[in-house]
């Protein structure tokens, strides 16, 4: 008798067990491994120190220069002034023409970080904020001109605009009012930079030239 045919019958089966363990080995390994459930947002997620979020944007030193939206690769940035802006060396505050517009729409950003390399000025960052949801396209296009307006550098999601926050949250939102990221001489004092990020939309006198 041929027992060939049981033969090549029991192996195939043995070659296809085989296949899918191979294929599943990954996921099983994770199949059997512990679980960790963030209970976001009551706690806060844990983002390396390198995460690149939605940005921080100085409009007081920004001399709208186009370099950012130029380095962009997916055209994203969105930058009108009334005027040619230069940055006033004595004051690191930039005058001129006002900023008509610095918007990003975020629906198309990939947070490459590509613009915040070549700014002259070092006015955009990438934030730490990983979190902004919408109803519709158009409200994933951060306008940072009316941010600035209300004091802000970088958008705040929904749910933050709330008043009861957990801990983490409120500590989140109070160090971008207290402008924690910008490293300059007016980190801590949130009223005079406002004043500046609001001279930002005002034309102002150049710079005085020095003789
Ligand atoms: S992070 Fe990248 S995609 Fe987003 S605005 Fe900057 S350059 Fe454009
Ligand atoms: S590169 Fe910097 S200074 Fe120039 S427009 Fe962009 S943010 Fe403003």
């Amino acid at each position: 008798m041929n027992d060939k045919p049981v033969r090549e019958y029991f192996h195939n089966i043995w070659k296809t067990v085989y296949t899918i363990l191979v294929g599943m080995r990954i996921s099983l390994k994770y199949c059997f491994a512990k679980t960790v459930t963030l209970q976001y947002p009551d706690m806060a997620p844990a983002l390396q120190p390198r995460y690149r979020g939605f940005h921080f944007y100085e409009i007081e030193k920004c001399i709208a220069c186009d370099q950012c939206a130029k380095a962009c690769p997916v055209d994203c940035i969105y930058i009108e002034k009334s005027g040619p802006r230069k940055l006033d060396k004595t004051t690191g505050i930039a005058v001129g023409g006002a900023m008509t517009r610095y918007a990003i729409d975020y629906a198309k950003c990939m947070f490459c970080a590509l613009c915040t390399e070549p700014c002259p000025t070092d006015c955009i960052h990438m934030g730490n904020l990983h979190d902004m949801s919408g109803f519709d396209r158009q409200s994933m296009i951060v306008e940072f001109t009316e941010l600035a307006t209300e004091g802000l550098q970088t958008p705040q999601p929904i749910w933050m605009q709330r008043d009861r926050l957990p801990e983490w949250a409120k500590e989140t939102k109070e160090s971008w009012v207290a402008f924690e990221h910008s490293d300059d001489k007016l980190t801590g004092q949130p009223e005079a930079r406002l004043e500046k990020m609001r001279g930002a939309l005002v034309e102002s006198a150049p710079p005085a030239k020095k003789k």
